[in-house]
């Protein structure tokens, strides 16, 4: 069997990112990734402005040990501005956001001040830049603000519009074909007889996929048929940028897309030492890369968290994110008696003390109510172990976005 280490570092050579990128409206680029840095056309802010709503002073007027009264000259609301300077004695009412006038170098909170009519008192200790916001204080012109395989999150969205961006160049979205085998697979719809299954592995990853941002080819249910089995991968191949099967790579009778997959491309059966998740394959099928999954609904999902996802986001052109991961004070019992690396579902509390977890009850591999009540997923090392309340462990969050 193959470390999971091994077997992921393997499995990521097999992807080579794409290349290709589209210019795409930054309101609809939540979740693509940059193909190429942003460089700041422009200063933001573009002024030096007021962080406060208050008087706009000449800090030297005010150098003195005791108050002052200055004369108002002009009231300066957000978005208009004042061309001429303020000269000795004045002071101008001014807005958070508003530009600082010329000759203005310190602006006092109202709440400091006294106004009567167009006067206005100033309580001494004034400094040089008091609530003025320079120009360039977030990005200054000229810089990189974002890097490259940046995966666009809300606040990047909001960043790109505060330079003026309309348009943003980002990688070209990955076509996934995805495809579920099984003879006794089914589509919703049809009650089931005795032996058949519906198809939840297509209806998680599917949804995966699409909250990874990949355009998914969903290439269906085929039955274990060789001629079948061929003909759609021949098409994956052709259409996708990546393949994603369930089913059919383990060691039984009917698991033929090992034994077609073996013919068509440059394929990979691993029995990686991991539980879940034991027989998977890699590689490549035309022009695309493949990840063959397990058919039990857990370890496929699971394998594409741990494996496929962070394969998918390389493909897409984004910077790699390493797993986030932590430890957590273990409750309950747990004894582990196989030699794999083991990925047990589990409930992470985050606790303000500290965070603690439990395993989600049953571990078994068609059992996806495990998955589904999981936050994270406690990692315990190859070698048999007992656990019990209190032993420190590693925990992996889930993450599937
Ligand atoms: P396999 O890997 O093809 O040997 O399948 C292992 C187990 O997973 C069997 O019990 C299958 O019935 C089940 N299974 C395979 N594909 C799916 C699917 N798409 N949805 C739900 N269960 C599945
Ligand atoms: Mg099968």
């Amino acid at each position: 069997m193959m470390p999971f280490d091994e077997a992921y570092a393997r499995m990521l050579a097999e992807v080579r990112p794409i290349r290709e990128s589209v210019a795409v409206p930054v309101s609809e680029a939540l979740g693509r990734v940059l193909s190429e840095p942003v460089i700041a056309p422009a200063d933001v802010p573009n002024h030096a402005n007021s962080a406060m709503d208050g008087y706009g002073v000449r800090s030297i007027d005010c150098a003195g040990t005791g108050p002052v009264t200055l004369r108002v000259i002009a009231d300066l609301p957000a978005g208009d501005r004042l061309t001429n300077p303020l000269w000795e004695g004045e002071a101008v009412r001014i807005m958070t956001g508003a530009p600082i006038p010329p000759g203005c170098d310190c602006v006092v909170m109202q709440e400091m001040v006294r106004r009567e009519g167009d006067r206005v008192t100033i309580p001494p200790g004034r400094s040089i830049g008091e609530n003025i916001r320079p120009a360039g204080e977030d990005i200054r012109q000229g810089t990189a603000v974002l890097p490259a395989g940046c995966r666009l999150r809300p606040p990047h969205l909001g960043l790109l519009t505060s330079l003026g961006l309309a348009q943003v160049e980002v990688v070209r979205r990955p076509v996934v074909a995805l495809l579920s085998t099984g003879n006794e697979v089914l589509e919703p719809g049809t009650p089931l007889l005795p032996g058949q299954v519906y198809d939840s592995n297509r209806s998680s990853l599917r949804a995966a996929l699409t909250t990874l941002g990949m355009e998914v080819l969903d290439l269906g249910v085929v039955r274990d048929d060789r001629e079948r089995i061929a003909a759609l991968l021949r098409q994956a191949g052709e259409e996708a940028d990546a393949v994603i099967t369930t089913g059919g790579v383990s060691v039984g009778d009917h698991d033929l897309v090992k034994e077609v997959l073996g013919g068509q491309g440059e394929i990979h059966f691993w029995q990686v030492a991991m539980k879940p998740g034991k027989p998977q394959a890699y590689g490549r099928l035309g022009q695309a890369c493949f990840f063959g999954l397990p058919g039990n609904p857990v370890s496929g999902l699971t394998v594409f968290l741990l494996m496929v996802r962070p394969a998918l986001l390389r493909l897409m052109g984004a910077a790699d994110e390493p797993p986030r991961q932590l430890r957590a004070t273990f409750r309950g019992r747990l004894n582990k008696k196989h030699n794999r690396m083991d990925f047990i579902r589990g409930v992470a509390h985050f606790d303000p003390d500290g965070v603690w977890v439990e395993t989600t009850g049953a571990q078994g591999s068609g059992i996806l109510t495990s998955l589904a009540k999981a936050n994270a997923l406690i990692v315990l090392p190859e070698a048999p172990v007992t656990l019990q309340d209190g032993d420190v462990v590693t925990i992996r969050l889930i993450d599937y976005a």
